[in-house]
């Protein structure tokens, strides 16, 4: 990363990211760190939706390798699988971590020292998985971690769930924002999510996502520096509103999104309470997901091979 610089560093030289810190742990007294809005004071250790208080939860950290290609480098990228979330669908691939808690809670400096040991594991970048409910927590991390020489970007890898006001504290923080656009029809993450207003958030998130970073770029290796990293897991029965989703992202985003299209759906957590997750991903609606993306003017998709689960 010799001629990269994260624009964090300079957010840290300027004293805007000590000002960041500040605005987002007053949130966490009454908060709204995302559309849930639950206004409770979670430094006095009242929970809400995402049962998160003061300090952040961790399920694990460590180089991975199973990331989008310009992330991962050859080591890995440098993850942060936070426990809890905002969104808690109930299809959740991770249902122990988001749902269950499985993790344990962790301060702001020993985030920071995670964050240095995967520097120096020369990981490309940090890589924050739901970080959402935790922005307060990973600003007071970072601060601590430039100080004792973090130099590398951080990636942003949300639901899309998100308020637009905590974006902006994010805006000179984050290089490589990596959101999930999952339905389209509010009926349908209502159901899934209980999340009626989750189309509306992730249009907007997502808006403000590119407004601060622009198109993915790479480096002549291929290895992200700075930009948009769309995510789109395809559901089964059509319930993700595909095609509605890869129009919006071509016409609303920009055509030169980077999207990894996953196929890895399988039914996890409490999906047996909804008939439709029950079925599993063909490559049918593989080759479809792509075709709607290719036609709605979507040209850079992630070339790793789709493994498509078949049945479980
Ligand atoms: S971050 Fe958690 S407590 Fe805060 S509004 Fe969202 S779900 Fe509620």
């Amino acid at each position: 990363m010799a001629s990269f610089e994260p624009v964090y560093i300079k957010a840290f030289q300027s004293g805007l990211l000590h000002e960041k810190v500040k605005s987002a742990n007053k949130i966490l007294n009454s908060c709204v760190l995302c559309p849930r809005e639950c206004r409770i004071n979670r430094i006095e250790g009242q929970l809400g939706i995402c049962k998160t208080g003061k300090n952040a939860w961790l399920n694990a950290y460590k180089a991975h390798l199973g990331e989008e290609t310009p992330l991962i480098g050859k080591n890995g990228s440098g993850t942060f699988f936070f426990t809890h979330c905002n969104l808690l669908c109930i299809f959740c691939q991770n249902y122990e971590l988001s749902h269950e808690g499985r993790g344990k809670e962790i301060s702001n400096s020993e985030m920071a020292e995670m964050m240095l040991i995967l520097q120096e594991a020369e990981c490309p970048n940090i890589h924050f998985i739901s970080p959402t409910h935790v922005v307060p927590q990973i600003l007071s991390a970072l601060e601590i971690a430039v100080q004792k020489g973090l130099s590398i970007p951080l990636v942003y890898n949300s639901s899309g769930y998100e308020s637009i006001e905590t974006l902006k504290i994010l805006d000179g923080i984050i290089d490589i924002y990596m959101p999930d656009f999952k339905f389209w029809d509010p009926d349908i993450s209502e159901k899934l999510c209980s999340a009626y207003d989750y189309p509306e958030k992730a249009r907007a998130a997502i808006i403000e996502m590119h407004r601060q970073v622009g198109d993915l770029v790479l480096d002549e290796s291929g290895k992200a520096h700075r930009g948009l990293l769309l995510r789109h897991l395809i559901m089964p029965s059509g319930l993700a509103g595909t095609q509605n989703i890869m129009h919006f992202v071509a016409q609303e985003i920009s055509p030169n999104t980077y999207v990894n299209i996953m196929p890895q759906f399988k039914p996890h957590g409490r999906s047996y309470e909804v008939k439709e997750l029950m079925n599993c991903i063909t490559e049918d609606d593989y080759a479809d997901t792509l075709k709607a993306a290719r036609e709605a003017g979507i040209h850079r998709i992630d070339p790793r091979p789709g493994k498509v689960f078949m049945g479980f």
